[in-house]
């Protein structure tokens, strides 16, 4: 109610995605008592699970209505995957570290959320073999919207990605248009970086 609802998340499918999924099993043991605090924590491998707000802010701007097929770049614990898959159809999530993607895996089971698909590998390039997507949400700040992955998108679209530097980046809302695609800017944000072969090569870089 605090940190989603009175920052101006109203999408009520959206809201009581959040209400419904336990973020506590998403969230190592040791850090499990700060799991509903609005910030984000580390999951192993150098990653996080995002800032609550975040991710309601990013899912309410997909504006899904149940019946999309969804890819998210960037599973970390697979809470994302979790808010999505209550909200669409068909959720593919490419994770590059394969200890967290198995880990996403099984909590994801545990919820019985079973339109979740995991893949192991460079989501930096979307994922091809399941385009076309009613929607993109890269997780991970990348150094530009790769036009590989905004070309995954089907007609009317949507992605949302932090893009930007390695340290501070905009959230940016893209629409796939009948000519085109057209791009708002929705907030400041600091993501952990979008590595492979679209995104950074070396994690230090600036
Ligand atoms: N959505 C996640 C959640 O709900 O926990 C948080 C994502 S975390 C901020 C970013 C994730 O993107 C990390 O787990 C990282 O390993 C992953 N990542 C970075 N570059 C990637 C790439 N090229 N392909 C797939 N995953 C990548």
């Amino acid at each position: 109610r605090n940190q989603i609802e009175a920052r101006g998340i109203h999408d009520e499918r959206v809201l009581q995605a959040f209400r419904t999924t336990p973020r506590h099993l998403f969230v190592p043991k040791d850090h499990m008592a700060a799991s509903y605090e609005d910030h984000p924590l580390p999951i192993g491998s150098g990653q996080t699970i995002s800032q609550p707000y975040i991710v309601a802010l990013m899912t309410e701007q997909l504006a899904l209505i149940g019946k999309e097929k969804v890819l998210e770049i960037g599973t970390g614990s697979g809470y994302q995957a979790a808010i999505l898959a209550q909200l669409a159809a068909e959720v593919h999530s490419v994770e590059r570290f394969e200890i967290l993607a198995r880990k996403a895996r099984s909590t994801l089971a545990a919820l019985h959320l079973a339109n979740v698909h995991i893949h192991v590998g460079d989501g930096s390039m979307g994922w091809p073999a399941e385009a076309p997507f009613d929607c993109i949400i890269i997780t991970a700040a990348a150094p530009e919207v790769p036009q590989e992955v905004l070309e995954q998108l089907g007609a009317d679209g949507r992605l949302i990605a932090p893009v930007g530097s390695r340290y501070r980046q905009m959230l940016e809302l893209w629409t796939r248009l009948p000519n085109g695609f057209e791009k708002e800017e929705i907030l400041p944000v600091v993501f952990v970086p979008l590595m492979g072969k679209l995104g950074w090569q070396d994690p230090n870089e600036p």
